[in-house]
Order: C-alpha cells, then structure tokens, then sequence
C-alpha cells in the first residue's frame, strides 16, 4: 500500500470523504490518506496529525514526495490538538486504531469538532464504545461498512452531528444500525466467529474455582444478543 494504492479498507474510508472536503486525518502514519485523496483532487485541504515523532516524518516525507505540500500539512500533536482553527476542518477520518483510543480522541478534543461536518470512524476492535459515544454526543451514524481484507475484519462507521439526542437498542450498538439491518456474509462470518469465542469464554468461567458472576452475566447477554442476530439472518 502506499498514497498511490489504497488497501481496501483505507480507500473505504476514503470514498465516505465528500468531494472538497478539508480533512484532518488523525493518526496518519505515512498519510496515505490524505495524499491519496489531495492527488486525486478529493479533498481541498488536508491534515495528516501523528502524535509519534517517526510517523510524523514518515508523514512529511510522502507530502513533500507527492509535491503536495500547498494542500496538505504533517502535524506531530496528540489527536484533534492537530487541528487549529484556521484549517477551517469539516471531515475528520480516524482509522487503524482501536475503539477505546478512537474514542479517548474524539472525547479528549470536543473543543475541535464544533465545526465537523462528518466522522469516518476505523476502529480494529471495540466498536461497541465508539457507537455509545457517538450516542452520548449527538452523533447520528448515516452509514457503515464491514470488510474482510488480509484475514481481518474491519468495520467503517459514518457519523455526522444532529441537534436532537439519538438512540441506538444495545443489539444496534453492539453490531451497529446499518450493518445489522443489511447483514452480509462478512458481517455473518464475524459474527459467527463472536458467538463461537463468547461461547468457549462462557465455559471457561464455569470451570474457574470462583466463578465471575458478573462477568459471565455480562458475555451471556451479549451471546443472547449475537444469537438474536444470527437468527434473523437469512430472513
Ligand atoms: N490511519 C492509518 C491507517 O489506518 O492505515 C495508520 C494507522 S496506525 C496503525 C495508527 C497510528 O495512530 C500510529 O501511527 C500511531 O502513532 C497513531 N496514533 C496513536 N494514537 C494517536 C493519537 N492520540 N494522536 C495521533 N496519532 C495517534
């Protein structure tokens, strides 16, 4: 993969960017994104922030490389602190990360997403609390995608703010509205593979010398949940 040729999963998360679009790309490792999306006239303006000193440079160097250094600017700075108000930013992407760190940023800088338009959410693991936040903050999820690349499972989560509290069911959270509704052999595949794991945990805590009630009444609603899923697919 390089700025050039998206993996799958990053060129995803690009096409939900609307065309014009100044966008903050928050950790941006090399900025594939942004450059790509800069060199294919996608975006107007762009910002690729890396709180890590090597994938800032690594950042700086693909932009200069790419001549690309009019539109699109490095930032080593720690989440949306990479944003100022002069960029004037209404898309911000953050990808590759997992839900918990995801969802640390978005919390950490409130004060920078007063002008967002849209989130185009990444997150490897722990979609659950990305959702819940995007719940407690007033943001509505307008689309979401879930692929299989390289022996992963990667979902894709559209937000976009709303001036009215939104409400998402623990089964919509869990396994998110969109993808829930249209329930693809991708998203029956991992969901299969979830109820497979949440089953063997189960069993292991029946075995331990104290059992964690909690703990077990907890998976055994989210198995409850996932059940309910798998069943309904195919209808
Ligand atoms: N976004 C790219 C992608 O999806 O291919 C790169 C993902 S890479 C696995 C995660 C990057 O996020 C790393 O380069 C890491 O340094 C950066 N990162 C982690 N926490 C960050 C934070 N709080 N602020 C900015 N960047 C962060």
């Amino acid at each position: 993969m390089d700025a050039k040729q998206l993996s799958q999963r990053l060129a995803t998360v690009g096409a939900f960017v609307p065309l014009g679009a100044r966008l903050a790309d928050i950790g941006s490792d090399h900025a594939y994104l942004p450059a790509n999306l800069a060199l294919n006239q996608r975006i107007s303006y762009g910002i690729a922030g890396e709180v890590v000193r090597g994938p800032f440079e690594n950042a700086q160097h693909e932009i200069e490389k790419l001549q690309l250094t009019a539109r699109v600017h490095a930032r080593l700075a720690d989440g949306l602190a990479a944003i100022q108000p002069a960029d004037r930013i209404d898309v911000v992407t953050i990808a590759g990360m997992g839900g918990p760190l995801i969802r640390h940023i978005l919390d950490q800088g409130q004060a920078q997403l007063a002008g967002v338009q849209r989130l185009i959410l990444q997150p490897n693991v722990g979609e659950t609390t990305l959702r819940a936040w995007l719940m407690a903050h007033q943001f509505q999820i307008v689309a979401e995608r879930i692929l299989a690349e390289d022996g992963h499972t990667y979902e894709i989560i559209v937000a976009e703010p709303i001036s009215h509290a939104v409400q998402y069911t623990a089964k919509e959270l869990l396994v998110g509205p969109f993808l829930g509704a249209e329930k693809s052999p991708v998203f029956s595949a991992k969901w299969q593979h979830e109820l497979a794991r949440a089953q063997t945990a189960v069993t292991q805590m029946q075995q331990a010398k104290v059992v964690p009630t909690e703990q077990l009444a907890t998976i055994n609603a989210k198995i409850k949940l996932i059940e309910g899923v798998l069943a309904d697919v195919g209808k």
